[in-house]
């Protein structure tokens, strides 16, 4: 399994995720002109792409829905956002795929499992996905204040890791924050420390790859954090990001 992260942050989220002779991105938040470029850069062809998994209905994770839909590719979003009915009108009636928590959904060689987040109070979906030809398994969490779900066998995690506390706090000690703000991201994203207990509760005997998502330029030190979750893991560590 290869995880090309197109980008990671608040700015937009998009990855590649190849297996076998399959490829599907997680997000849509590019615009549609990034998103064609970033394409372009890796050579891959979006009509090589069969599905799109959308985690919840914040721009920088569905910003491009439209223009992948119009090109061929299904997109799989939370069914809670469907209903808004914002989605209806951006993505093609049969090119949608409404997903329901913790109800597997088939797409091609794709078997999607969603489990719920908790990003303060909207809809949001983590996925465990199973590639059945390769029998590869990938575990996408993003955009959460923690993660209930404790995966065991997954050969690829990709997890958010927004922010170090001790860097908001000192936003706050200087001014640049104010309190409310800190409380609302801590509410709505994963610190370092969340993640590393997280990963604690994990069986990694059979991962071979971490990915660290969403890092905030302002509130994170990606070197830091890359050392903190190789050393409590001993497993080699990505972070996603432009
Ligand atoms: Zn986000
Ligand atoms: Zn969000």
């Amino acid at each position: 399994m290869k995880i090309i992260p197109l980008s990671s942050g608040s700015h937009g989220n998009s990855y590649v995720v190849k297996a076998g002779e399959d490829t599907i991105l997680l997000e849509a938040g590019l615009s549609q002109g990034d998103l064609k470029h970033s394409l372009w850069d890796y050579d891959i062809n979006v009509k090589d792409i069969e599905l799109c998994l959308v985690s919840h209905s914040h721009q920088d994770h569905f910003k491009s829905v439209e223009w992948l839909s119009n090109r061929g590719v299904k997109v799989g979003l939370p069914s809670s956002a469907v209903e808004k009915g914002l989605f209806k009108r951006l993505i093609r009636k049969d090119r949608l795929i409404e997903l329901e928590p913790y109800k597997t959904a088939k797409q091609g060689n794709w078997y999607v499992k969603p489990f719920e987040l908790e990003h303060d109070g909207i809809e949001n979906l983590g996925f465990l996905l199973l590639h059945a030809p390769t029998d590869e398994r990938l575990f996408y969490a993003t955009d959460t204040a923690f993660i209930k779900e404790v995966p065991q066998n997954v050969d690829v995690m990709m997890i958010e890791i927004n922010f170090q506390k001790k860097y908001l706090e000192e936003s706050v000690k200087e001014g640049t924050m104010s309190r409310e703000n800190m409380r609302r991201i801590m509410r709505s994203h994963m610190s370092l420390q969340t993640t590393l207990d997280f990963l604690k509760a994990c069986d990694l005997s059979k991962t071979k790859q971490i990915y660290a998502l969403h890092l905030s330029g302002r509130n994170s030190n990606a070197e830091e954090i890359r050392e903190a979750i190789q050393e409590e893991t001993g497993k080699p560590v990505y972070i996603a990001g432009r």
